[in-house]
C-alpha cells in the first residue's frame, strides 16, 4: 500500500472543496465512505492517492418510504436497507438483491453510494502484475481479451475493455428506474440511474459521468415501481460472498395471469447494469407461458458478443430472464 493522508472534513461543503481540486477515476485526491471496495484497491496498490476525504458521518444515510416513493440516502449501509420493513414490502427486489451480496461484514458497512461505483472484479484490473489493461493505465491495452474471460462481459464492450459492472443494487435498481441525486461544488442534480455508469468506449477508464468533486447523496425509486411482483435471481460459482456470472432482477405488473409490463434488467453480462427494452416489450402482454417468455427472451442477445470463455453468458442470461419471469409471475 503507497502512503496517502486521511482527510476528515467538518461537513459535506468542505469535502467537496477538496475533491474539486482533483481530477475524475483514480485521481490523487479520492472520496473514501464505507470503504469496503477502497481498502482492497489501496492494499492491492490498483489505487494510489495521495490524499483520502473522508465522507463518514456527512452523508445522509436516512432510508424514507412516502408519497413520492422511496429515498435511500447514499451513507445508508447494504444490510440497513435490506432489512428495512419498508423495503421488504414494497421494493423486495432491492432487498434480494442486497442479500444476494457479499457478506454479512461487507453488508454492515458497505454504503448505497459506495456499491454505486464499486470497480470491477476483472482480475487483470485488479492484479497490477498484469500490464495490459486499459482501465487501470489508459493505452495499455487489455488482458482479458485474449486472457481468462469467463467473467467479463458480452454486452457494451469496446474493443478496449470488457470488463463487468459488479453491483447486484445497480441491477435491481436499473430496473426499477432509480433516479441518482448527485452533489458537487457548483450544486445538486439528478439523473437517472441508467446514465450513471458509461459504456467503456475508448475511455474504459472513465466509468461514470460524475464530474470531479461529484459526489452520490441519495437514490430515490419512483412509487410506481413499488409493489410489483419481482425477483432478483444470481446465478454465481458459490453461494455465498460472490460475484454473480449472471443476474436478473425482473419486476412485473400482473393482469391476472398475463404480463402488463415487464421491467428487466441484467447483471454479470453487461460493462454497466443492463436494461433490456426489448425483452420487456415482448414479454407486455404475454402470459406466463414457457414458449412465449423463452421467445421474448432470446431478445436480450441482440449485440451480444463472447470472447471465448464467457460465450456461454449469451445463452444463460435468456434462460436467467425466464426463470426470473416465472418466479415473480407466480408470486402473490
Ligand atoms: Fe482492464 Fe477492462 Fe481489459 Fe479487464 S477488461 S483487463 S478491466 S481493460
Amino acid at each position: 500500500m503507497y502512503p496517502f493522508a486521511l482527510e476528515r472534513p467538518r461537513d459535506l461543503n468542505a469535502a467537496l472543496a477538496f475533491r474539486a481540486q482533483a481530477g475524475l477515476n483514480d485521481a490523487p485526491v479520492e472520496y473514501i465512505a464505507g470503504g469496503t471496495d477502497m481498502v482492497q484497491l489501496l492494499q492491492e496498490n490498483v489505487r494510489r492517492p495521495r490524499q483520502l476525504v473522508s465522507l463518514a458521518g456527512l452523508l445522509d444515510n436516512g432510508i424514507e418510504l412516502g408519497p413520492q416513493g422511496l429515498r435511500l440516502g447514499a451513507a445508508a449501509t447494504m444490510a440497513e436497507v435490506a432489512v428495512h420493513a419498508g423495503v421488504v414490502e414494497r421494493f423486495p427486489l432491492i432487498s434480494q438483491a442486497l442479500l444476494a451480496s457479499a457478506s454479512p461484514q461487507v453488508r454492515n458497512q458497505a454504503t448505497m453510494g459506495g456499491n454505486l461505483l464499486q470497480r470491477t472484479r476483472c482480475p487483470y484490473f485488479r492484479d497490477v502484475g498484469y500490464a495490459s489493461c486499459n482501465k487501470r493505465m489508459p493505452g495499455s491495452g487489455c488482458a482479458a481479451l485474449g486472457g481468462e474471460n469467463r467473467w467479463n462481459a458480452v454486452l457494451g464492450t469496446s474493443e478496449n475493455c470488457i470488463a463487468v459492472h459488479p453491483s447486484d443494487l445497480a441491477v435491481a435498481l436499473a430496473a426499477l428506474d432509480a433516479v441518482v441525486e448527485i452533489g458537487g461544488p457548483e450544486g445538486e442534480r439528478s439523473i437517472p440511474l441508467a446514465d450513471l455508469h458509461r459504456l467503456p468506449g475508448d475511455t474504459p477508464h472513465l466509468e461514470t459521468i460524475l464530474e470531479p468533486g461529484e459526489v452520490i447523496t441519495a437514490i430515490t425509486i419512483p412509487a410506481d415501481a413499488g409493489g410489483l411482483r419481482s425477483h432478483y435471481l444470481k446465478v454465481r460459482d458459490r453461494a455465498s460472498f460472490e460475484f454473480a456470472v449472471v443476474s436478473a432482477a425482473v419486476a412485473l405488473d400482473m393482469d391476472g395471469s398475463g404480463i402488463r409490463q415487464a421491467r428487466i434488467a441484467l447483471g454479470g453480462v453487461g460493462t454497466k447494469p443492463w436494461r433490456v427494452p426489448r425483452v420487456e416489450a415482448a414479454m407486455a402482454g404475454a402470459v406466463l407461458e414457457p414458449a412465449k417468455l423463452r421467445e421474448a427472451a432470446a431478445l436480450a442477445a441482440e449485440g451480444a458478443r463472447g470472447y471465448g470463455h464467457n460465450d456461454f453468458k449469451i445463452e444463460l442470461m435468456q434462460r436467467a430472464i425466464v426463470r426470473a419471469v416465472e418466479i415473480a409471475g407466480a408470486r402473490t
